[in-house]
């Protein structure tokens, strides 16, 4: 029997966890579609964290977006991954260090949303996909879309554009919240998808 206490994890500074609360970033698909697993976590997770379990190459992983990010983490209160608790981005090591106040945080934070709003939707509007896209597919989806096409149709310089757009929030997230050195693995649309 397993110790269900086992993944309670430490609570974060409140103002890391305000911060967390209005990004999800690491949950939702905008950074990674990938978290990794302890050794041993499987079999003890949260169902849904469960049900999106898989192993590859002796590692073991689970899908995002997360089942349970819904505008926010509903489960925060609840036994979760390790990964969960113990992940931090750029932005919080920042905040950490003193080099950005939570203020500029929560400002980096709804520049990018905006952002990101902004150009899943022109996404959907282009190519007529009608469910709730995360950018790490969108970026994905795009490049193969942009490809189906004909070189003669005017939809190309559209989806050009908007792959220029998705660069720039691209350049934004990898210097606020993602170490820029796993840049290449983040645009490489293969199996290596960006992993927490
Ligand atoms: S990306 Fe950073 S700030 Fe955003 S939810 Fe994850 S840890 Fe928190
Ligand atoms: S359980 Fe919560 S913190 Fe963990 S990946 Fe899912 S939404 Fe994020």
């Amino acid at each position: 029997m397993s110790d269900p206490d086992k993944y309670i994890l430490p609570v974060a500074p409140p103002d890391e966890q305000e911060v967390c609360v209005a990004c999800g970033f690491c949950c939702d698909g905008t950074l990674f579609l990938h978290a990794c697993l302890q050794p041993g976590e499987r079999g003890h997770l949260p169902p849904k964290i469960e049900e999106n379990s898989y192993a590859e190459n002796g590692e073991e992983f689970f899908r995002l977006p997360c089942l349970y990010f819904r505008g926010k983490c509903t489960i925060y209160d609840q036994p979760r991954a390790d990964v969960c608790g113990s992940f931090r981005c750029e932005l919080l090591h920042a905040m950490e260090k003193g080099t950005i106040s939570k203020t500029e945080a929560l400002g980096m934070v709804a520049r990018a949303h905006t952002m990101r709003q902004e150009l899943l939707g022109e996404f959907c509007r282009m190519t007529t996909f009608t469910g709730t896209p995360n950018l790490r597919q969108v970026l994905l989806d795009l490049g193969k879309w942009r490809k189906s096409l004909a070189e003669d149709d005017p939809r190309t310089l559209e989806a050009d554009l908007l792959m220029a757009r998705i660069n720039i929030l691209e350049t934004l997230l990898i210097k606020h919240f993602h170490p820029a050195s796993e840049f290449q693995n983040m645009m490489v649309p293969s199996q290596n998808h960006p992993k927490i």
